[in-house]
């Protein structure tokens, strides 16, 4: 962070074109801050993708194998062949330039590449000069041209600054997905062994050990046991989790940063607590040590990478015999199991359609994939009027909404999350309209652009999301950003911290498990962060 210009020095964007010679001869620069780094050969050799070796994506040389090109052209070929979205969205651009300004990573940064309708323009060029008989033709006047090694890198350079949010898809006319470009654009990069490491290390360590941490069964249980501990500490309440038992009614899953990272841990806390509470209830869930990752690395890698990471929740789940799965308050995990898992290895017709133990809430939407949201099983709950809330205890919170991405976009879950909010917080305000719901700014560092090294790119992604937190901040007070999603609960404090240093980040369940009364707790004077509870802050001073 120490690397990245001061705010006020980001914030000085140049929007004006440039006098280009024009965009296919000016070769994308690739820069530290902006570029992340290249796959270690030894994350591909776990999943055994091709092209393993050391390499740089600052050295000239990227170590490609001499018929490139050709397996490139082949993988656009098939690829073309097998997703007819992805040749229409190749054929029927008018550049109308709807997309133009909707993409964060232009807005707060000026390059011109970053403009959605730009960015599929890389990929559609050569696709025109190999696919189409203008492009054969006419060349550069058709708006084609030669797959070369500058364009490969440019490539490499803008697909890893894309973070597949989605949001220029809502403001084309033609619905063309810039998001699904992308998608595309990486596997075929990852033909070459040219993924970030970023991105290749969870992959790995999911595929090896569960989670994208690469955690072991034994600490993922210590940790979830050192939350009992904690949990005691604020509430008097032992909760007692089970871990991998045969034959529960529900599995739970959520994405593994919120086992082992701030303020994510609190949200894991949070569901415990819910759980224990619900107990008494009804509820019959185990954890899993085992598909202890809800999160999908593989999805920003290639949809048969994303298809081997989703299969093991659901072996976890038949090996369990559950009847269904609840997930986590997660992003992507959300995305890939509401628009792939049927397609990638679904229906999984060997769980029961989720029905809510509690309230008898049949969830329709999940009929195939037997998966809820938690969202969606929380808000159920609150609606039915089955827990107890002391939403003063989250008094000393001003609270606005982040929608991620991924849950918004990618499957409507729009209401849930406020609604739960607003039974379990007295004050509530929405970041403008243009800034939340379908339209809701990225956080600049999903799609596994979260790393250390391209710092410099993830703040000026976040900027118009940090804007319009600023906004609420100056407008109402607002000092918590709250959201339902991993990624955003690992990222969105850094961006906080650099653009408006007064506004945390917390998930949602965090500040249920903060207003939910149990049974037989002691008097609550602290949150799940151990800091005193509004009216209690002078006894902590005393202590
Ligand atoms: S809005 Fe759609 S049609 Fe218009 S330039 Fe962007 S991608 Fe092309
Ligand atoms: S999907 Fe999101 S990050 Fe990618 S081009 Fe569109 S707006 Fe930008």
């Amino acid at each position: 962070m120490s690397d990245v210009a001061k705010p006020e020095e980001l914030a000085k964007i140049d929007h004006k074109p440039p006098l280009w010679k024009g965009w296919m001869y000016t070769p994308a620069e690739i820069k530290e801050g902006i570029a992340c780094y290249g796959a270690n050969p030894k994350n591909l050799q776990v999943v055994d993708f091709p092209n393993q070796r050391e390499w740089s994506p600052f050295d000239e040389d990227w170590k490609l194998p001499e018929n490139w090109k050709e397996i490139i052209l082949e993988g656009l070929r098939e690829r073309i062949d097998r997703f007819r979205s992805l040749k229409i969205f190749m054929d029927i651009c008018v550049r109308c330039g709807a997309c133009a300004d909707k993409c964060h990573f232009f807005i707060g940064g000026g390059d011109p590449k970053n403009m959605p309708v730009m960015r599929a323009e890389l990929l559609r060029s050569v696709y025109r000069r190999e696919f189409t008989i203008a492009g054969k033709l006419l060349g550069p006047i058709a708006g084609a041209r030669k797959l070369e090694i500058d364009v490969l890198k440019e490539w490499w350079s803008y697909f890893f600054q894309c973070t597949e949010c989605r949001r220029c898809s809502l403001f084309c006319p033609y619905g063309i997905d810039t998001a699904e470009i992308t998608i595309i654009g990486r596997e075929l990069l990852n033909l070459m062994g040219l993924n970030t490491d970023w991105i290749a290390a969870p992959v790995a360590n999911c595929y090896r050990t569960g989670n994208h941490l690469g955690i072991q069964p034994h600490a993922y249980k210590d940790m979830l046991d050192f939350f009992v501990d904690e949990i005691e500490e604020v509430t008097g309440v032992r909760v007692e989790p089970s871990f991998n038992r045969k034959g529960a009614e529900v599995l739970f899953i959520t994405p593994s940063g919120d086992v082992f990272a701030d303020p994510g841990t609190y949200t894991c806390m949070g569901y415990m607590i819910l759980f224990h509470y619900l107990k008494d209830l009804g509820l019959d869930i185990t954890w899993s040590t085992y598909a202890s990752e809800g999160g999908n690395f593989g999805y920003f890698t290639s949809h048969e990478m994303a298809k081997r990471l989703n299969a093991k929740m659901y072996a976890e789940a038949k090996r369990l015999g559950v009847k269904w799965i609840l997930g986590g308050e997660c992003g992507h995990m959300w995305r890939v199991i509401n628009q792939y898992m049927d397609t990638f290895n679904g229906p999984a017709d060997f769980l029961e359609e989720p029905v809510s133990p509690i309230t008898g809430t049949r969830f329709e939407n999940a009929r195939s994939t037997k998966m809820v949201h938690i969202m969606e099983f929380t808000a159920d709950l609150i609606k039915h009027n089955k827990l107890k809330l002391d939403p003063s205890r989250n008094d000393n919170l001003k609270v606005t909404f982040h929608d991620s991405c991924n849950t918004a976009r990618g499957m409507g879950i729009f209401e849930e999350p406020r609604y739960v909010i607003k039974n379990v917080c007295n004050h509530f305000y929405e970041m403008p309209e243009n800034t939340i719901r379908e339209q809701t700014f990225c956080c600049g560092s999903g799609a596994g652009l979260n790393a250390g090294e391209n710092m410099e790119l993830r703040m000026r992604g976040g900027l118009p999301r940090a804007n319009a937190v600023k906004h609420v901040h100056e407008k109402y007070g607002v000092n918590m950003l709250a959201c339902i999603c991993a990624i955003d609960r690992a990222v969105l404090p850094t961006l906080m911290e650099y653009w408006v240093p007064e506004v945390n980040v917390t998930g949602v369940h965090e500040m249920v498990a903060n207003a939910l009364i149990l049974d037989g707790e002691k008097e609550r004077t602290m949150n799940l962060r151990s800091e005193p509870l509004p009216g209690y802050e002078e006894e902590e001073e005393d202590v």
